[in-house]
């Protein structure tokens, strides 16, 4: 009788492929299966889910099980999925991605967008990222990613779901436990920086200051503040159901 393949994980983020939080969840999901990794060859955070249709791509194999892309992260999952891979993934895992995904970040982060690029294409996804901001303890995350793969290999996800997992940065001991949440709500105070080139032409930077929540009690926000990791099942439909008899 034939051996049993392993399961085949395919790999993603927005950090690019150097990011240690990817080498984290390589690491540790390897245990699970064959793990291939397919990330842009550089940072490409808030690239949401961009696809490069305006020129060819090119795939560089960096190392064994390890490529990277001159595109977007939605590009590399179409790549991987479409060609670069010997058989079709049973699970996309992205990030671990530098910096939270919460509430409406969600729509920015080329990470999640690659999880969502693989719910599309019917591979269940997570998409996991440490809240902060440098100095990260990856521990913490890349263990929960192994449980949580594990699981999910074994059962599936619901269709056109995926799970957007964030990871308070703590040492494994001081992570509280698992909080299923909702997406929360951001209250914007993004700003754009105006200022002067060494040539006197007017540049914009967008930038932001720090950004407050509004407190709902059970938001992917709170929980991370809190301690807590945070789990948020999201959904591909954006429509708004509870609207359409209103419109009509
Ligand atoms: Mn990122």
């Amino acid at each position: 009788m034939e051996r049993e393949e392993r399961p085949l994980i395919l790999l993603c983020n927005d950090d690019g492929i150097g990011a240690v939080g990817l080498k984290a969840l390589a690491e540790s999901l390897s245990a699970l299966g064959e793990v291939v990794v397919v990330a842009p060859d550089r940072e490409r955070s808030a690239a949401g889910h961009s696809l490069t249709l305006s020129r060819p791509l090119r795939a560089s194999h960096l190392s064994d099980g390890w490529y990277s892309v001159d595109g977007t992260p939605t590009d590399c999952i179409t790549l991987a999925v479409m060609g670069l891979l010997p058989r079709r993934p049973q699970l996309v895992a992205a990030g671990i991605n530098h910096g939270s995904k919460l509430d409406d970040d969600v729509s920015y982060s080329g990470t999640v967008s690659s999880a969502i690029e693989a719910t599309l294409q019917g591979i269940p996804a997570f998409a996991m990222s440490i809240a902060g901001n440098g100095e990260f303890n990856f521990q913490g995350a890349a263990s929960f990613a192994r449980r949580l793969a594990a699981e999910i290999l074994r059962r599936g996800l619901p269709r056109d779901t995926l799970l957007n997992v964030n990871v308070p940065n703590l040492p494994p001991e001081a992570i509280q436990g698992v909080a299923i949440t909702r997406q929360g709500r951001r209250v914007y105070s993004e700003t754009v920086v105006r200022k002067l080139d060494p040539r006197g032409k007017a540049y914009y930077w967008i930038g932001g200051a720090d950004p407050t929540w509004e407190r709902l009690g059970d938001t992917d926000y709170e929980a991370v503040s809190n301690g807590w990791i945070s789990l948020t099942p999201l959904h591909l439909d954006l429509t708004n159901h509870r609207v359409i008899d209103e419109l009509k």
